[in-house]
């Protein structure tokens, strides 16, 4: 089958861009499984579902029902992949940090992580994918030729954040993004559910000062050993 190459790691740790590049560099597939939380979340919002603590049985079947029939398209441009849900471009939106909040909600559900896995495992067809995301190297393929766990401090990661969104003109506080990334981690390794931990065979790269240049050239490194 497709040989695969996972990165899981926390939120900001250069996770997407080194994907986007290694994948353009090898001409292989990329999943972003972290857009497929985040537009199950959008789009468990925009039905006006119950999310969050208050969730009972019934919202949680009701949001992995959502997550199990997403109409979503990843349409590739020069520019990078457009993000369409239900005919509507919500490529932008879906990077806010709200829907990122929305997203950290959703994966933290059990049957949410069901519906999505063989979305995400249909992703490896030749001649290969990169897969990015939380629990890529520990439960959606364990059995990756690859497997890198990404890091780097929260202050770093919330700096990167800041300028991505100032970038693209939102606006943003770069305390309370720090703020955000902590809790988020926090949920994101202590949740019952897949939480956040390197597979024991995975490679720890800490990118807090590394260049996107020197962890893409680690990775592909390992690609060739
Ligand atoms: O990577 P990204 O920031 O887009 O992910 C958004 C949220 O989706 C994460 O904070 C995490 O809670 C969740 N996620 C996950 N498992 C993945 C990818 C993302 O739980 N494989």
């Amino acid at each position: 089958s497709a040989p695969v190459i996972t990165v899981d790691g926390p939120s900001g740790a250069g996770k997407g861009t080194v994907c986007a590049r290694l994948a353009q560099e090898l001409n292989w597939q990329l999943l972003d499984s972290g857009a497929l939380y985040r537009i199950t979340g959008l789009a468990s919002e925009r039905k006006g579902l119950a999310l969050g603590d208050s969730m009972n049985e019934q919202d949680e079947a009701a949001v992995a029902d959502v997550a199990a029939n997403l109409d979503v398209r990843f349409e590739p441009t020069p520019l990078g992949v457009k993000v369409i849900l239900e005919g509507d471009d919500v490529t932008d939106q879906i990077r806010t940090e709200e829907v990122g909040s929305l997203a950290s909600q959703v994966a933290a559900l059990p049957a949410v992580r069901e519906a999505l896995l063989q979305r995400q495992r249909d992703f490896q067809t030749l001649p290969g994918v990169i897969a990015d995301g939380r629990d890529m190297g520990t439960v959606v393929f364990p059995q990756a030729q690859v497997k890198v766990f990404l890091t780097a401090s929260a202050e770093e990661r919330g700096q990167r954040r800041y300028k991505q969104l100032t970038e693209k003109g939102f606006n943003a506080s770069l305390p309370a993004l720090i703020e955000d990334i902590r809790a988020r981690d926090e949920r994101d390794s202590n949740r019952a559910v897949a939480p956040l931990k390197p597979a024991d065979d995975a490679t720890m790269i800490d990118s807090t000062s590394m260049t996107i240049e020197e962890v893409c050239q680690q990775v592909m490194q390992l690609v060739k050993n």
